[in-house]
């Protein structure tokens, strides 16, 4: 709205012939372009002067909502700080400046902090070695099914075209198991959401490759018979895999490795506080326990991507764990677990909590309790927006209907989440009082309500520059 006295697009605010630029002298002498190169007629280039093109880039990022900014508390998406720290280490000119080609004995400290990292890694997860490689989760998840695929190639075992999927997974699970070329087969939940091991039972026999584990599930849930489906699993020589996308609670307290889980991705750009949204960039490193490393890219036939991975991710996620160091990574998965309980207990009032139980790092609601004034998830959500927060992730797990997923992280204040609380009940109430407002919501923000069906059925995906004789 601040936007309206300045236009919208940096098109908008095109005159012909202002200027907020002078190109450098030419350093690399004359060179004949191709004629067939050269385009006919000059570039449509916005043409502005330095202080609309400054007010205008400052105005779309004052638009933006971030974790800098604002609560986050985006379940499934970790949306942790992201310490300055980070960021001044990944700038360090003799990181930034490096080439991926460039010879190795000239690269040695960049070489090591990856070696660290990698290291680190397996410490936490209790495997036997990393790769670096995957440039996000799903990524990794699709690494992971290469390498199991490749274990079961290579004893001639081709029979194995199988894997099995909980019913609350997130959906890259199947879908990266699709794309490696397995059968997907869903193993359902229980009524207390975790997996059913009777159902999982029928499902196994020697056409299963692997099983895909969340923990703590897509739920919020500790997986309390991992012991029991690893065995049941490793008994019909199907190998374990874990979705490690949600470590946060888990740092410290236990590891994959310990639990029988033979690979397992891990998602740098949630538990390893290195920033992401928006698509990217992120980073999903593959673990493989003792016996499989021969496998990993780099060792194998298997290639999913150049060089070391997305490095300068890497070197944020390695200056996060540096900083917090063996004594205080530990605290990183009691406090988010305690601020998400904490969140469940003073609104489970007010929200429908399906799965009362104690939760880990997150937790689901079912929308408002008795669906108030007729308020649904997506309402709330809005509104949520004019009171300043972010919404948490709604509509998703698939199992209930109005699902409002709540991961607070363990870097907010007390005074944070007290005003989240707060704010939540405010909602509540007015859902009961003033339904309307919940529901032609948000009233504050640029942008109000936009209509989904005629965003999905007409979308406007590009901006038609209007030329005059055209
Ligand atoms: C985020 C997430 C993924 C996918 O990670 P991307 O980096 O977005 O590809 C997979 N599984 C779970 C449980 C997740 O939360």
């Amino acid at each position: 709205m601040n936007n309206r006295l300045y236009g919208n697009l940096i098109f908008e605010l095109s005159h012909e012939g202002r200027r907020a630029y002078s190109l450098p002298k030419n350093r690399f002498g004359a060179y004949e372009i191709p004629d067939e190169l050269r385009r006919k007629d000059d570039a449509r280039l916005p043409e502005c002067d330095e202080l609309t093109v400054v007010r205008h880039y400052t105005n779309h990022s004052e638009n933006n909502f971030g974790v800098d900014n604002g609560f986050y508390p985006l379940g499934s998406c970790t949306m942790k700080y992201n310490p300055a720290i980070n960021e001044e280490v990944a700038a360090m000119p003799e990181f930034a400046n490096l080439h991926p080609l460039q010879p190795a004995e000239t690269c040695q400290g960049a070489l090591e902090a990856c070696d660290g990292l990698q290291k680190a890694l397996a410490e936490i997860s209790g495997l036997a070695k990393f790769t670096l490689n995957p440039f996000a989760g799903a990524h990794g998840e699709l690494t992971g099914l290469m390498v199991i695929r490749s274990y079961h190639e290579r004893r001639g075992d081709t029979k194995r075209t199988k894997v099995i999927v909980p019913d609350s997974a997130h959906g890259t699970n199947p879908a990266s198991a699709a794309v490696c070329g397995f059968d997907v087969v869903e193993v359902k939940s229980t009524p207390e959401g975790i997996v059913d091991v009777d159902d999982l039972r029928s499902l196994l026999d020697d056409t299963v490759a692997a099983m895909m584990m969340t923990n703590p599930n897509t739920l919020g849930l500790f997986e309390r018979e991992i012991p029991e489906i690893a065995k049941l699993v490793h008994s019909c020589g199907a190998l374990m895999y874990y979705d490690g996308a949600n470590l946060n609670p888990m740092l410290g307290v236990c590891r994959p490795g310990d639990m029988g889980f033979d690979v397992m991705h891990i998602n740098l750009h949630k538990t390893f506080s290195t920033p992401h949204g928006g698509g990217g960039p992120g980073a999903g490193p593959v673990g493989v326990r003792k016996g499989l490393e021969h496998l990993l890219p780099g060792e194998s036939e298997i290639s999913v991507g150049p060089y070391h991975g997305n490095f300068a991710v890497l070197l944020r996620a390695y200056a996060y764990i540096l900083t917090l160091g063996r004594e205080h990574i530990k605290e990183v998965g009691p406090l988010a677990t305690l601020n998400a309980n904490y969140i469940k207990e003073s609104l489970k009032d007010a929200y429908e909590l399906p799965i009362d139980t104690t939760c880990m790092h997150e937790f689901v609601f079912d929308g408002l309790k008795d669906k108030q004034g007729g308020v649904a998830t997506m309402d709330v959500a809005k509104r949520l927006l004019d009171y300043g927060c972010h919404a948490p992730t709604i509509y998703f797990p698939l199992l209930f209907h109005e699902s409002m997923m709540i991961e607070p992280t363990e870097n907010e204040s007390k005074e944070t989440i007290d005003g989240f609380i707060d704010i939540m009940r405010r909602i509540a109430n007015e859902a009961k009082e003033t339904p309307d407002t919940v529901k032609s919501a948000p009233h504050n923000t640029p942008i109000g309500r936009v209509d989904d069906v005629l965003a999905a059925k007409h979308p406007v995906l590009t901006y038609r520059q209007m030329v005059a004789g055209e």
